[in-house]
């Protein structure tokens, strides 16, 4: 059994802000956000990183990516443009190993990011 806060979100075992779910995918509100929108996007397989991904995860990582796109459409506050994140491992600031897409917007996002 793995101990893993967005496994446990998405069994419901624990509270969050789900914005969609279906069958694969699940979406809720970062709980410290860093922008006026922050989304957090998983698949609902734990997976523990991009580096854990393998050919049999094509189809969810483009689900992911493509969920980011259609959520970020319907943002009013998304229209000027928006930011799309994965921290892979530990010296990139992935704190949570269960593999999720950051979905980032509604203010300006400086580049290259700190
Ligand atoms: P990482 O640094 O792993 O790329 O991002 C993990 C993200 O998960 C962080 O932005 C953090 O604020 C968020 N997070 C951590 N614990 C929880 C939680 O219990 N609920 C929600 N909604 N977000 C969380
Ligand atoms: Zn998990």
């Amino acid at each position: 059994m793995i101990d893993c806060i967005f496994c446990k979100i998405i069994s419901k075992e624990m509270k969050s802000d789900i914005i969609y779910e279906d069958e694969r995918i699940a979406v809720f509100k970062d709980i410290n956000p860093q922008a006026p929108v922050h989304h957090l996007i998983v698949p609902k397989k734990h997976i523990s990183s991009l580096s854990e991904c393998t050919e049999e995860d094509k189809g969810i990582i483009g689900e992911l990516f493509l969920k980011a796109k259609e959520l970020a459409e319907k943002e009013p506050n998304l229209a000027g443009g928006y930011r799309v994140i994965i921290n892979n491992g530990k010296d990139a600031g992935q704190a949570v190993f269960h593999l999720h897409l950051h979905l980032l917007g509604g203010r300006r996002m400086p580049w290259p990011p700190s």
